[in-house]
């Protein structure tokens, strides 16, 4: 992207002293918002500094579009253009997160603005686009084309109006009313199209200007407040108990009112019917201060450490405020990491400093946020990904003042501005959705270490099963190790980890029901009749796999991905996992039209309905993203993540049926037996880290057994039982599944050996992609000369996702100059016809 109107590149520009009439250098360094890698210099406004991070618009070519200000030169070119407009100048941005996402742009080969976009929370976010209004003419002409009555005087319709279709005149009278429209959208509309737009525009009825929209001006919260005196409201209330319970508590805190987010939604029902009856008012006020805080924590007994949590506990702690220092705190499954985590942020806390704590989903683990809220209470603040935009803002603001210590979020809290960084925890590092896997193709954990580097802070690892990348660190010297080798329990006794045994399904074979074998049955029985609890794990939802017709082998597939749809009972629906599409389930054959259809593959869904045919006395309930989700979805008969925890909690539950979701850190005592049905398509994906991430799987589920006094049992039904993922679980060798898995890495040449970038090409035109793809993997095979392996170009293993195909180019290196020259060449390469080209450095997923 040339643009010879635009600023000259900073790194290109000659050194020039300021000029002496002015103090400071009135120039600012911008990174703009568009795929740009470069920054520019413009003139800031008279006599101010934007501090770093503030957001601008900037003219750039004959557009104006918004930037971040990423630094202060000293010199400038001859010619700079001058800032046109201040968006924001309060930023977020704390300097070691700016230069983190220095760090990110470089590493990921990204945009710095689109790093910045990524790094501050939306709402602080300015941006411009492309809007589309009226002409003079085209005024002059959507006025004539008004209906009659509308007129101030009939004119009769002029020649150029006779050559406008209906969708012209539709277009102009839209425009007419609203002012304005975003281009973009208009050339995507199907009513109207890109080529009708560019139509009139070059007939000088439409014209295209920049428009910014400017960020949210600080975070707005939603007060409620009562209206009306006691007598009159209790009376009139006398037989809706919800609404006076309600008016009573908004009543108790007076004109502050009380913020409509900390609300239950029972209370909101309640509010909008009070709102109705005008005993409410719900208004808008500016938040950043918590009207209710929460209560301080009541001081709790804490555990003693046992002696390898002490040790951990120590190392930590001596290294906290003394500069970076990384370690891996290797410890099996409840071994006590998060308890050593929470003592060494107490410890930080203590000293003043803060502190940031990651974990892979933190609305899978609610447990471990009320831990971290028992023992700070306010001094947390929780990042969840479901937080409305304005609480998030305010998460921040209050983390920037220095209000609140501790961040605790999923991989895009690492941009969170905590104050004076001591301590950055990364919990169970391994987990591959620390990895972002569009736009900034950035890894959360790989991030927290240098996001700890920049702030001279300790960093801990932690993981039962950690990743083989941490765990070649460690023997590389570039980690410390810290080890938890036994279950943590009260009075500092140890105890033991589940026994695993495996069932040879080659012997043994699944019962009737396609699903259990006897000794796995026999097991289920014998633990729901001890009053103890069993989970099954199973990584597939849905409740078949496969929709197949017996007559012509046809399978329902999905008309926008090559994957086979998965046919869901309970929602009477075959819905696409990759993007969601869901139709009623066909009677017949689409393609010989015979009612033959028949449906293969297991899900969760059937494996709820076989246990609960089986074990008619248990209760029995499912846990996977479709009776997870906020209650009421269309696609399943949801009740909520946290509801179905909270019954496990309460032992309301005998058998949990689940997919990966199961194997979180929950922490539930009356669970003796697992159960892990079918982990052999697991192993078998084409996939460098299938084996790895088995393994990690099943330790996961496995540490659900036994945590509490009675042991644990682990039974395992598979066709595979020499499998190294299998073997190592066994006798839960994590060190000598990750020597041999290494060793075998080196030998074929994968991470943490080589570094691997994969070059990710899709679009409509499957010729045209793979054209890009062919071309792009020329340009890296000149460019990356003899040290850089180039593979492919090859289909993805979904070769079509959303209507586009997709094809990749893997370069594998082991020095990063050839292999980013590699990539940089690749990612050079010419684009037409709506492909689009993506650049996944370190890549997670093979998909
Ligand atoms: P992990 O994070 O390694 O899975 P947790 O920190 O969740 O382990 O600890 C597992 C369980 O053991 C929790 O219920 C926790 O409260 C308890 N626990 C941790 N450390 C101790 C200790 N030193 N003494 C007694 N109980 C402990
Ligand atoms: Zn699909």
């Amino acid at each position: 992207m040339s643009d010879p109107e635009g600023p000259a590149r900073v790194d290109q520009v000659p050194a020039l002293a300021p000029k002496a009439s002015e103090p400071e250098a009135p120039w600012v360094e911008v990174a703009v918002s568009l795929p740009l890698r470069q920054t520019f210099t413009y003139r800031g406004p008279h006599g101010r500094r934007l501090p770093l991070g503030s957001q601008v618009a900037v003219p750039f070519g004959p557009r104006v579009i918004t930037g971040f200000v990423v630094g202060h030169p000293e010199a400038a070119p001859e010619v700079v253009k001058d800032v046109v407009d201040v968006l924001d100048d309060d930023s977020l941005l704390e300097p070691d997160v700016l230069a983190l996402c220095k760090w990110a742009a470089g590493y990921y080969l990204s945009a710095l603005g689109e790093v910045l976009k990524t790094a501050l929370p939306q709402g602080q976010r300015a941006s411009s686009r492309r809007g589309v209004r009226l002409s003079p003419e085209g005024e002059r002409m959507a006025h004539e084309l008004k209906p009659a009555a509308e007129q101030t005087a009939s004119a009769p319709a002029s020649l150029a109006s006779l050559l406008l279709d209906d969708a012209d005149k539709a277009l102009l009278l839209r425009l007419g009313k609203a002012g304005s429209l975003g281009l973009r959208s208009l050339q995507r509309d199907n009513k109207i199209g890109a080529a009708r737009v560019e139509r009139l525009l070059r007939d000088g009825l439409l014209e295209v200007g920049d428009e910014v929209t400017e960020r949210q001006r600080g975070p707005q919260e939603r007060f409620a407040t009562a209206v009306g005196k006691p007598v009159t409201v209790q009376k009139a209330l006398s037989r809706a108990q919800a609404q006076r319970t309600l008016w009573s508590k908004l009543q108790a805190s007076a004109e502050l009112g009380v913020a409509v987010e900390t609300l239950t939604p029972a209370e909101r029902t309640a509010l909008r019917a009070l709102v109705g009856r005008g005993f409410a008012r719900v208004e808008a006020r500016a938040g950043g201060s918590n009207p209710q805080p929460i209560p301080a924590p009541a001081a709790v007994a804490l555990p003693v450490l046992n002696r390898p949590q002490q040790q951990a506990f120590d190392t930590l702690v001596a290294a906290v405020g003394k500069g970076f220092s990384p370690f891996l705190l290797q410890g099996i499954t409840g071994s006590g990491k998060t308890e050593v985590y929470l003592r060494v942020i107490a410890e930080a806390r203590g000293a003043g400093l803060g502190a940031l704590v990651l974990v892979p989903e933190i609305a899978l683990t609610p447990q471990l946020a009320s831990r971290f809220r028992a023992r700070f209470g306010d001094d947390v603040a929780v990042l969840h990904s479901a937080l409305p935009p304005a609480e998030r803002l305010r998460a921040w603001r209050r983390l920037k003042t220095g209000q609140v210590g501790i961040a605790l979020g999923a991989r895009s809290a690492v941009f969170a501005p905590v104050q004076k960084l001591g301590v950055v925890v990364v919990d169970e590092e391994h987990d591959p959705s620390f990895k972002q896997d569009e736009g900034v193709r950035y890894h959360g954990r790989d991030m927290a270490l240098v996001r700890a580097r920049q702030a001279n802070a300790v960093v801990v690892l932690g993981s039962a099963t950690p990743s083989l990348e941490s765990f070649h660190n460690v023997s590389q010297g570039k980690y410390g190790l810290l080890t938890l080798p036994v279950r943590a329990a009260p009075g500092a006794a140890e105890r033991p980890l589940p026994q695993v045994e495996i069932i040879d399904l080659r012997k043994f074979r699944v019962g009737n029901d396609g699903l259990l074998s006897k000794p796995l049955a026999d097991a289920i029985a014998a633990t729901v009749a001890a009053g103890e609890q069993v989970i099954l794990f199973l990584n597939r939802r849905g409740f078949s796999t496969v929709v197949l017709c017996r007559a012509c082998g046809h399978v329902v597939r999905c008309p926008d991905c090559d994957v086979s749809m998965t046919y869901h009972r309970g929602a009477a629906k075959v819905v696409c996992h990759y993007c969601g599409r869901n139709q009623a389930p066909p009677q017949r054959c689409s393609s010989c039209h015979q009612s033959a259809l028949e449906h293969l593959g297991i899900g969760t869904e059937q494996v709820e309905a076989v246990v609960r045919a089986r074990f008619p006395e248990a209760r029995v309930v499912r846990l996977d993203r479709d009776t997870a989700g906020p209650p009421g979805r269309k696609d399943g008969p949801s009740q909520g993540l946290e509801a179905i925890l909270a019954q496990v909690h309460a032992r309301q539950v005998d058998i949990l049926v689940g997919t990966q979701m199961v194997t979180k850190g929950h922490d539930f005592p009356g669970v003796t037996l697992v159960g892990v049905l079918q982990p052999d398509q697991g192993m078998h994906l084409p996939d460098f880290r299938a084996a790895e991430r088995t393994f990690q799987l099943l330790e996961q589920v496995a540490g659900r057994a036994g945590r509490a006094d009675r042991p644990g049992r682990v039974l395992v039904q598979t066709y595979n039982p020499r499998h190294a993922a299998i073997v190592a679980l066994m006798t839960h060798d994590y060190e000598g599944f990750a020597k041999q898995e290494l060793a075998h890495r080196q030998l074929t040449g994968f991470p943490p050996f080589l570094r691997l970038v994969a070059v990710r090409v899709d679009g409509p035109d499957a010729a045209l992609v793979q054209k890009v793809a062919a071309d792009a993997a020329a340009r890296a095979r000149a460019a990356g000369g003899a040290d850089v392996r180039i593979l492919g170009p090859a289909e993805a293993p979904i070769p079509r996702l959303r209507g586009r195909v997709r094809w990749q180019v893997w370069l594998a290196g082991a020095g990063r100059t050839s292999l980013v020259s590699a990539a940089e060449a690749a990612a050079g390469v010419t684009l037409s016809g709506d492909v689009r080209l993506a650049v996944d450095v370190d890549p997670q997923s093979v998909l």
